[in-house]
């Protein structure tokens, strides 16, 4: 929301991903996907890319940097193959008009001067320029860590039950902010329920019981990345530097 209390501030440019990257670099300027896990309009959002390349094509290596957003982190985003060679930044989101999110996640960049071209080179990791540090908070402590009803917002969570043999999903209990889904192995139970709700199969049980509506459970940024991983471990490249969880 602006100061006078509408929603708006969000710009939007309908080009295709490459040819938005090549109009922004032509003109000198850089640019990245931001939050870039988050469930709502990132590049990795579910039933979007699943790589840096399937976004941006030809114009993929113009892309000088990744934005982590407050759900993810280093250990999880170098699950991705596709993500070895970019930089990442922990930028503050504070695009709301409220201050207290200024400073809340900060990047550590080694540079000559505070200057436009000196962020370049730190992005591109040239002449010895780099970010050295990304600081953020814990992606738990995300909005949107783990899956969530779009409509009461409920979260998703599994827990083990005494009975066996119940794969349905049908044995779970309802309270203010979750939805507990017991089963007799809760790690395989949660494995095939994100398999549903990639493919849109799962409604919220919360929203069905209470105002009998069909909602659609949607993936949190950590099952997110479960999908669309290429391993199963964080592959840390090189150049990449320490991430400091910052609560
Ligand atoms: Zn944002
Ligand atoms: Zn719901």
């Amino acid at each position: 929301k602006n100061i006078l209390g509408e929603w708006g501030g969000r710009p939007r440019v309908n080009l295709p991903p490459a040819e938005l990257v090549d109009v922004i670099t032509d003109l000198g300027a850089v640019i990245g996907p931001a939050h870039a896990f988050t469930p709502f309009r990132a590049i990795f959002r579910q039933n979007k890319y699943a790589t840096l390349e399937q976004c941006y094509q030809d114009a993929v290596k113009k892309v000088k940097f990744l934005e982590l957003g407050l759900s993810a982190n280093t250990d999880l985003a170098d699950k991705l193959d596709s993500l070895k060679n970019i930089s990442f930044l922990s930028n503050s989101d504070a695009h709301s008009e409220s201050p207290r999110s200024l400073g809340r996640e900060f990047n550590k960049i080694k540079m000559e001067d505070p200057s436009f071209d000196e962020l370049v080179l730190a992005l591109e990791r040239k002449n010895q320029r780099k970010i050295e540090l990304n600081v953020g908070l814990n992606p738990k402590l995300g909005k949107y860590y783990n899956m969530f009803c779009n409509k009461c917002r409920r979260r998703v969570m599994f827990g083990k039950s005494e009975k066996t043999g119940n794969t349905l999903f049908n044995e779970y209990t309802i309270s203010e902010e979750f939805i507990k889904i017991v089963s007799e192995n809760p790690l395989n139970a949660r494995k095939e329920y994100i398999n549903n709700v990639s493919k849109g199969k799962i409604v919220c049980p919360a929203c069905k019981e209470k105002i009998n509506k069909n909602i659609k459970i949607k993936l949190g940024v950590s099952e997110r990345i479960d999908v669309i991983s290429t391993s199963d471990e964080p592959i840390h490249p090189n150049h990449r530097p320490p991430y400091i969880n910052a609560v």
